[in-house]
């Protein structure tokens, strides 16, 4: 047990205690509710989210008017259901007491993923969430969960991490995929807590479906690891571009993958570092060098691999 988490038990125990003397008290059951959230937002960003979920749950319960409690369950919600009608739902609620306008565009994104779900299949496989559209040719559930665990062991090797919690997989064709990504226009699939991969010729290319899989779930995988926060766009997109290229079979040192990288070599104008190092990078840069922004962050992860091994780049992204 973590130091906080062990505090908050303590803390929890304690007020229960008093509750029971007084059971009608607001002071108490609000702070009960305080410390429950608390808990829950290290499980939270520990990625423990079953844990989250129920310390949530749990505080609603005695603080039920409490409208943030409820857009941080929507959340978690959110990244752990098939369907987003609950996380919405709790959203909705708590968008009543809290004007946030980023939220709001949240509850829009719910409300067109629905919309969309409306029309799609949800089959599961452990903790595995499929969800694709129904008249989308040539998926073939079964395959996919084995393309997964390929995945998963695949890339886990490198992290030695292996996801374990519910972890949702959106498969729709091209126009229904512009609709719920939230990401730039440019994005090839997008991680939003989600996976979502528009599917557009079945699994006949097998080998670029498996990549693009793999380049979305070391996304999630990074995401666990840094525990909620914010990474740098190149070593998120870095180590994603890695892992994808890596389960390609395509040799990383051939200089055909580095095009934009040789164009820009003679006159050294690359894109500025500080500019990769933004976290929120990928809606800044302009998508004529979003190639670029690519490759160059291929090449520092590649560079700092090389020189050190793999483990450094593990050791930045556990304490980042
Ligand atoms: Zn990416």
């Amino acid at each position: 047990m973590k130091a906080d988490e062990q505090k908050w038990t303590t803390a929890e125990k304690f007020l229960q205690k008093a509750r029971k003397l007084e059971p009608e008290n607001e002071n108490i059951n609000k702070s009960l509710a305080s410390v429950l959230a608390w808990r829950g937002d290290e499980a939270y960003r520990l990625n423990d989210l079953k844990k989250a979920r129920a310390d949530f749950e749990k505080a609603l319960r005695y603080d039920p008017q409490n409208s943030k409690l409820k857009i941080m369950l929507s959340q978690i919600v959110y990244r752990m259901e098939g369907s987003t009608q609950e996380a919405n739902g709790l959203l909705e609620e708590g968008l009543k007491g809290n004007p946030d306008e980023s939220f709001r565009e949240q509850k829009m994104q719910f409300f067109r993923e629905m919309e969309i779900e409306k029309q799609t299949r949800e089959i599961r496989h452990g903790n595995w969430i499929l969800r694709f559209q129904e008249d989308l040719m040539g998926v073939d559930p079964k395959r996919i969960f084995d393309l997964i665990q390929e995945v998963s062991d695949f890339v886990g090797e490198d992290f030695e991490y292996w996801i374990k919690h519910r972890l949702v997989f959106v498969l729709v064709d091209q126009m229904k995929f512009e609709q719920i990504h939230s990401g730039p226009d440019w994005a090839a699939a997008l991680n939003d807590g989600r996976i979502k991969i528009p599917f557009s010729s079945g699994l006949e290319n097998e080998k670029q479906f498996k990549a693009v899989l793999a380049h979305e779930y070391t996304h999630s995988v990074i995401n666990d690891l840094s525990a909620g926060y914010p990474v740098p766009f190149w070593f998120h997109e870095g180590l994603a571009r890695y892992e994808e290229d890596r389960i390609r079979g395509v040799s990383l040192y051939d200089s055909r993958y580095f095009l934009n990288l040789a164009q820009v070599y003679k006159s050294q104008s690359y894109l500025p570092f500080e500019i990769l190092n933004d976290p929120l990078a990928a809606e800044k840069i302009p998508p004529s060098f979003v190639p670029l922004a690519y490759e160059q962050s291929l090449s520092f992860v590649l560079y700092i691999k090389d020189k050190f091994r793999f483990y450094p780049l593990l050791s930045f992204l556990k304490n980042i």
